[in-house]
């Protein structure tokens, strides 16, 4: 039988969804059996031209977010020639943590990142224009980040930051599976469809109410109670399972950050989990609570809300949406 053509592409990583593919071992070598890698720039060739030539892959998969055209392009080249699209990684689904570049302006970025940044030329370092030699074209920053899911149609998802070892090894079954027998999936999840609440074993309330906003280290925690109970924010209750039989951070006493995305039935992960950490905090003191206390109470225990509330998911967030609109 002849092997499956697997591709690669990136757009903006931080290289753990390679490490990812790494960490399932001699798994591995199952894929190399069933499989010919024609592109993966850490693995084979990463000119975009080596992709431009290849034609009919059998499973592309898509790693980041879309940050330059670069990776548009390359993005639209692996929907173009690709049987089944895979989009693996929290910053293929929704954007992920490049996503939070989106509270500035892609000049602001660039100010910080490179041209304001401390380097050893007197004269400071040349702008991105002065650069003119042929072979090094710079791709051009978009306005902003896009989580690919938004441009494109994907068949398969694969969440996680990084996506756990298990999804790895359920892709490498199913790329043999369509190899075998042509399945071809729609829109599937490698994850559950509950929330990670309802995979966690820590004791919780049935109803939670929230006195005071505590981070981790701040707090003496019991090990098997549940965070929110104690007032440190995990954001289990709006964040998709599937990141272990019991879910990794929480099993290791840290709380959830989010990083499987919404529930299939959660809008908006970040606004989900701002109105209900209100109410916990609001829960039997209506009467007593004013607004501005209610933000105190808020503010005072969370450093960087947008960084909280919308880590792994701000392009697909409505607030971000609304703002690219104006
Ligand atoms: S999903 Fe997480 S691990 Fe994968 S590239 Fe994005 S930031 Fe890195
Ligand atoms: S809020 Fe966090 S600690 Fe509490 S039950 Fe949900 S996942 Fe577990
Ligand atoms: S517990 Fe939450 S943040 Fe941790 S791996 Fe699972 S989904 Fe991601």
């Amino acid at each position: 039988m002849k092997k499956a053509k697997f591709a690669v592409g990136y757009g903006s990583i931080c290289g753990g969804c390679d490490v990812a593919f790494t960490d399932v071992g001699t798994k591995l070598a199952d894929l190399a059996e069933i499989a010919e890698i024609v592109y993966w720039p850490a693995v084979v060739d990463g000119k975009i031209e080596r992709l431009e030539e290849v034609s009919n892959i059998d499973v592309g998969v898509y790693f980041g977010a879309v940050r330059t055209d670069e990776h548009e392009t390359v993005l639209r080249l692996l929907e173009e020639k690709s049987a089944i699209l895979v989009a693996f990684g929290t910053c293929s689904c929704y954007g992920g943590i490049p996503g939070l570049g989106n509270v500035e302006t892609s000049e602001s970025l660039l100010a910080t990142a490179y041209s304001n940044a401390p380097n050893t030329r007197a004269e400071g370092v040349p702008s991105l224009e002065e650069i003119t030699i042929e072979e090094l074209k710079m791709p051009k920053l978009r306005d902003y980040t896009s989580s690919p899911a938004d441009l494109v149609e994907f068949d398969v998802f694969v969440p996680g930051c990084p996506p756990p070892v298990q999804s790895v090894i359920d892709l490498i079954d199913f790329v043999k599976d369509y190899r075998e027998n042509g399945n071809v999936p729609d829109a599937f999840f490698l994850a559950k469809e509950g929330t990670v609440c309802e995979y966690c074993e820590r004791e919780k309330p049935d109803k939670i109410s929230i006195e005071k906003v505590m981070r981790v280290h701040e707090s003496d925690l019991d090990e098997d109670e549940c965070f929110l109970s104690q007032g440190v924010l995990c954001l289990g209750p709006v964040t998709r399972a599937g990141c272990g039989e019991e879910p990794r951070c929480t099993s290791k006493n840290m709380p959830c950050r989010g990083c499987f995305g919404p529930t299939p039935k959660i809008r908006d992960q970040g606004t989900k989990f701002l109105s209900s950490i209100a109410s916990s905090i609001m829960l039997g003191k209506e009467k007593q609570i004013s607004e501005e206390e209610l933000m105190r109470l808020l503010t005072e225990g969370i450093i960087d809300p947008v960084g909280l509330f919308y880590r792994f998911a701000l392009p697909v967030a409505i607030i971000n949406r609304k703002h690219q609109e104006k």
